[in-house]
């Protein structure tokens, strides 16, 4: 293998969920591409890149400088805030159609093995969302099913019993599935039948 093709191959494989085989394939590819659809495609990333930025509030992605698509919206539902662990996550309960509140982005989930801590995801924030808010009374968390997102989860429950109905989205997501890799119809399903976690 020629050595721009190898440093090519190894700056894919350092992307997630793509192997050997996959980034030989794509790095031909993208060789035999025309050059102005190449081109292209390199200021699709360039421009998302730059131009894209987290709400400061909810932790969602948004292009920046426009308002937030959810907590700017008059149009969605404040009683509720549901809290995911990445800002991915967003678009697949998005994707479902059937949850129109507020969201939450922690930016990661607890892990004591890890060595992350509360004050280590965002936490805090939604902390003094809580407290600043007037009309909430609902929080769904739909951490991972997973000993992490479930450790979250509880964590959440004791921090904000007092102040909100805490409800955990049905685990139907199955061991070890993630929530961004779910279909549609399982997420909307685990939505509905969401539980009071009491
Ligand atoms: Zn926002």
């Amino acid at each position: 293998m020629n050595n721009l093709l190898k440093r090519t191959t190894e700056s894919i494989t350092s992307l997630p969920g793509i192997g050997h085989k996959s980034a030989v394939r794509i790095a031909y590819h993208l060789l035999k591409r025309r050059g102005d659809e190449f081109q292209s495609f390199i200021q699709s990333l360039i421009d998302f890149r730059e131009n894209t930025e987290f709400c400061p509030i909810c932790g969602s992605l948004k292009d920046k400088g426009i308002p937030c698509e959810f907590c700017d919206n008059p149009a969605r539902d404040k009683t509720r805030i549901c809290v995911v662990e990445q800002p991915t996550d967003v678009y697949v309960i998005e994707n479902t159609r059937d949850y129109h509140g507020l969201y939450h982005v922690l930016m990661g989930v607890l892990s004591p093995l890890e060595g992350v801590g509360p004050e280590d995801i965002r936490i805090r924030e939604l902390m003094e969302r809580v407290e600043k808010s007037d009309h909430l009374e609902e929080i769904i968390i739909a951490t991972n099913p997973d000993i992490e997102g479930n450790a979250t989860a509880h964590y959440l429950h004791e921090v904000f019993r007092d102040r909100a109905t805490v409800t955990r989205i049905a685990s139907g997501l199955g061991i070890g599935s993630q929530l961004d890799y779910a279909d549609t119809g399982v997420v909307s399903q685990a939505f509905r039948s969401r539980i009071s976690m009491g």
